[in-house]
């Protein structure tokens, strides 16, 4: 299980750990949903399905996957992953097969787009309403627009933060450049049942950036 590897390799009995206190907490009688994060990278692309195998033998927990995102870099970063995303598509038969729930076919197909470097016209539905705050205060406009707004500590933050909203406000309809690369598919919330109110949403906050006078 390669996938395993690179994280023992890290820090070595850290997977061990993490699975044993799943395991512990699936044995109570009450306990809280639980999910696994999975974060693709070139390292592990190749392996997946391990982490679907993983899944079945803890009864079926739910598994999120997400490419790998850098802050501020994400678009930019030298990070490229390999042609063969094969291992993505293993893994969606091998969860199907055992009726694994993992990330929605939506974003799923999102995904698929951005490891293909094509291009992803879409809204974004975190702009505005997360912020991404550095332990110095630093805020950025999002994970992979390498932009600081300004810093939560500055007396005029407010004015820079909507000064930012008003310049970036493409990003609401989707049509802002650097958004065409970026694979954090939990931001734009593509999810069937659900992008309608990303729609709805992003309609409001437009016209609330629009009706400010921070151009
Ligand atoms: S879609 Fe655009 S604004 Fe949203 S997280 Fe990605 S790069 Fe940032």
């Amino acid at each position: 299980m390669q996938v395993y590897t690179m994280i023992l390799e890290i820090n070595p009995g850290i997977f061990s750990l993490a699975v044993n206190g799943i395991k512990e907490l699936l044995a109570k009688e009450k306990h809280p949903n639980i999910e696994i994060d999975c974060t693709i990278l070139n390292e592990n692309i190749s392996s997946l399905e391990s982490i679907v195998k993983l899944s079945k033998d803890l009864g079926g927990v739910f598994v999120d996957f997400d490419p790998v995102q850098i802050l501020g870099v994400g678009n930019n970063s030298k990070y490229k992953f390999q042609s063969d995303i094969s291992g993505v598509f293993k893994m969606q038969e091998l969860a199907k097969k055992y009726n694994i729930e993992i990330t929605s076919p939506e974003k799923m197909k999102l995904i698929e787009k951005y490891l293909k470097n094509q291009n992803i016209v879409m809204p974004c539905y975190s702009y505005c309403k997360d912020m991404l705050i550095s332990p110095k205060g630093d805020v950025h406009t999002c994970w992979t627009i390498g932009e600081v707004i300004g810093n939560v500590l500055d007396n005029d933050f407010v004015n820079l933060w909507y000064k930012a909203l008003a310049k970036n406000k493409d990003v609401l309809t989707g049509n802002k450049k650097e958004c065409f690369g970026c694979g954090f598919s939990h931001s734009r919330m593509p999810d069937v049942g659900y992008s309608h109110i990303v729609e709805k949403a992003n309609q409001i906050r437009l016209a609330h950036i629009e009706s400010k006078s921070f151009k």
